[in-house]
């Protein structure tokens, strides 16, 4: 069997390992030189647009059994576009895959809640998620270097880092608010209890996305960051699984609501049925009658 593998160079020795089980022939092609034992690995300089690596990589696959990408943002959009092209099956999010009278793969299916396995048909074009594998390092057979001219009705204008105001991945506290918060002049109160517990303040989408009143990258789930506190302290959620998947690695879970029948029940470690207005004010004063002490 023969893979190509077509990847960003930081996941491309993680992808490496995803694929060393199905193929005895493994090339593939990147834009930096990385250490990873393929038989050839071709550095294709020129381009950061989707566009022109569908058209290389069209001119790339033939006579490989599968075409191979992480699970990226860019590669979700690659890949399918060239699986069209080529006249290929394409499975999207595979976190496992095999061999079994073609390929088999496993892949996530409700946020998490389920798994599903997937058969298709040799060749094909699959992007993998990578979270469960370690990297792989190692010579290359060879090298290739390559320039890519390529004129696509796309252009990359500007790319720029967006300064991010916290890093929420690293925070060992978090303070989470949702929307049993009632307005915006309320999360004061909130900054000051998470000040006083050394925590970070997250929330839900709602907050960030519908509402504005916190910035985009404090939002925790599915579609934002995914946390792993010691502590996360879950404010007015009701615990919706785009949101639970995002705090699922947290040690300790706590939430407070008034509804006894929320789900966020479910994931809590400690869950408190009772008004936030009421709750933190009393564990502000809690804490600064102990700072005070
Ligand atoms: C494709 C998709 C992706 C999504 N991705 C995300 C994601 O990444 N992250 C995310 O967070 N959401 C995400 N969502 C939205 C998600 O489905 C929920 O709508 C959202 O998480 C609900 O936010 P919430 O818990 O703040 O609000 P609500 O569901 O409205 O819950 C508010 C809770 O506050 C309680 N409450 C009210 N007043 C008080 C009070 N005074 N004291 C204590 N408790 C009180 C209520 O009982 C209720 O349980 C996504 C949705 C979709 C469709």
């Amino acid at each position: 069997m023969r893979a190509l593998l077509f990847s960003d160079p930081l996941n491309l020795p993680k992808l490496f390992s995803a694929s060393k089980d199905l193929a005895e022939e493994i090339y593939a092609v990147t834009w930096e030189r990385v250490d990873v034992p393929v038989e050839r690995l071709k550095v294709v300089k020129g381009t950061l647009i989707n566009d022109c690596w569908v058209s290389y990589l069209h001119n790339e696959a033939k006579s490989f059994d599968f075409i191979l990408m992480p699970a990226t943002r860019n590669s979700k959009e690659i890949a399918p576009r060239l699986a069209i092209r080529e006249g290929l099956p394409y499975i999207s999010e595979a976190f496992s895959l095999k061999l079994d009278d073609g390929l088999l793969a496993t892949r996530m299916i409700f946020s998490g809640r389920g798994v599903e396995e997937l058969k298709t048909s040799i060749p094909a074009v699959v992007t993998v998620n990578l979270d469960a594998y370690e990297p792989s390092f190692g010579k290359p057979g060879s090298v290739e270097e390559e320039h890519m001219e390529c004129s696509s009705k796309i252009s990359l204008i500007e790319r720029k880092e967006r300064k991010a105001e916290v890093d929420l991945t690293k925070a060992q506290v978090i303070v989470s608010i949702g929307r049993g918060l009632k307005k915006k002049e309320d999360l004061s109160m909130i900054r000051e209890l998470a000040s006083l517990l050394g925590a970070e303040v997250a929330c839900t989408r709602p907050l960030s996305a519908d509402l504005k009143w916190l910035p985009e990258e404090r939002h925790v789930g599915m579609t934002g960051v995914k946390v792993k506190p010691k502590i996360y302290l879950a404010l007015g959620i009701s615990g919706q699984i785009q949101h639970v998947v995002g705090f699922r690695d947290a040690d300790t879970v706590i939430s407070v609501n008034t509804d006894p029948d929320a789900p966020i029940a479910e994931v809590s470690d400690y869950f408190i049925v009772g008004d936030l207005y009421e709750f933190v004010p009393k564990l502000i004063e809690a804490l600064k009658r102990r700072k005070g002490s």
